[in-house]
């Protein structure tokens, strides 16, 4: 039997078109080479998402997204790109920094974080490389200790997408470096609250929430 080429379903080809055109519209190549040679965060593009419910495309209804998933996430990060690659990062990145949260953060945290970013009142980054740790992750030195009321965490962090325009962050640390993969957590960090880990992968225990 012949293999059939693959084909996006109907409502998928119909989201695309949505995006198309509201990027196409919204932001267009002049707006797209502006931002390229500005090299700033655009948020008046970021608006444009809010407005038009993408900022929440790929993240589930129950915590506030609006819904769809990998397939439709796909869909909009290309014909964002279409128009410009840079935007794209907008939902990309908070997306990457989501993820830790979604696959094992609590039921309030994954509430705050995916209906903040669909409204627009959040925007994420994903804190993983160091200065002495990029590929080789697990040779991360950022450290965290508990104290009296949460977490510390002490380290320095470095290429980090959107750092300075976020207000939410997935923040990896480790224990002890010698414990490389096992000592390693993910916290979610506000940027005008103290961390709260988000995953509890350490010492080979599951994760929780
Ligand atoms: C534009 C940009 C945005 C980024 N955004 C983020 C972000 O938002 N958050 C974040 O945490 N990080 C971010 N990063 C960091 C990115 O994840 C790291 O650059 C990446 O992990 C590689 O690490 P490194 O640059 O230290 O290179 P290294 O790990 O030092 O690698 C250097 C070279 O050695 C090669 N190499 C490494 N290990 C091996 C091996 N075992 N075998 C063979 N070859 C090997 C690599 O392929 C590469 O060519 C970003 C980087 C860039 C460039």
């Amino acid at each position: 039997m012949a293999d059939e080429p693959f084909a996006l379903p109907a409502e998928l080809e119909e989201f695309r078109a949505l995006v198309r055109e509201v990027v196409e519209e919204k932001i267009g190549l002049a707006r797209a080479a502006e931002i390229d040679d500005e090299d700033e965060f655009p948020w008046d593009v970021h608006k444009i998402f809010v407005e038009h419910e993408l900022m929440g495309v790929g993240y589930p209804e129950e915590f506030g997204g609006h819904g769809g998933g990998s397939l439709s996430f796909a869909v909009l990060i290309e014909e964002i790109s279409r128009i410009s690659a840079g935007c794209s990062l907008m939902v990309l990145v908070s997306r990457l920094g989501a993820i830790p949260v979604m696959l094992a953060g609590s039921d309030d945290q994954r509430r705050e974080l995916i209906a903040g970013i669909a409204s627009g009142a959040h925007q994420m980054s994903y804190c993983l490389t160091e200065p002495g740790s990029g590929s080789d992750s697990v040779a991360m030195q950022t450290r965290y200790e508990r104290t009296d009321d949460g977490w510390r965490l002490s380290g320095t962090k470095r290429f980090i997408t959107g750092a300075g325009t976020s207000d939410a962050y997935t923040v990896f640390a480790t224990k002890d470096p010698a414990l490389r993969a096992k000592g390693i957590s993910a916290f979610l960090v506000f940027r005008d609250r103290p961390p709260r880990r988000s995953t509890s992968r350490t010492h080979g225990s599951r994760p929780t929430g």
